[in-house]
């Protein structure tokens, strides 16, 4: 959750406060739920990122990444990046945001307060889009 190729490439100190690793571990537990909801291994790519970090990575500026509630993931033994999404947007999964990214990963955020169970897309070219959806709508 703290590993970065991008942050030992540009000697980035990606070390999480302690209030950060409690919500680390928060996102942990959240992750093991998704882990027996889809039965297969869940492969992180990015957890927690130090604002540095999240700048360097392109990570929108509000980034739940930054406070340790966000992770990307995938599950290739599952499905698809949309199958996996869909899927745990189908279940009584508890999460603030669920973003389906580029046909890449699912990115999974958690907030403080009431979770809003929001479903986004993003695509190449377009901002974040209502829903999940295997392509942007023809404009
Ligand atoms: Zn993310």
């Amino acid at each position: 959750m703290v590993i970065s190729q991008t942050a030992a490439r540009m000697g980035i100190d990606n070390t999480p406060t302690p209030e950060i690793l409690k919500n680390l571990r928060i996102m942990a537990a959240k992750l093991e739920e998704i882990r027996s909801l889809l039965g297969v291994p869940v492969l992180v790519s990015s957890g927690y990122r130090c604002p540095a970090l999240n700048k360097a990575v392109g990570g929108s500026k509000g980034s739940a990444h930054m406070l340790g509630l966000a992770a990307d993931i995938t599950a290739p033994s599952f499905g698809t990046v949309l199958q996996t999404a869909r899927k745990i947007a189908a279940s009584g999964i508890e999460y603030d945001q669920l973003i389906y990214e580029f046909d890449s990963w699912v990115h999974i955020g958690l907030s403080g307060g009431a979770p809003r169970r929001e479903n986004l897309s993003i695509f190449q070219g377009t901002g974040y889009l209502r829903g999940l959806m295997s392509k942007p709508p023809q404009t």
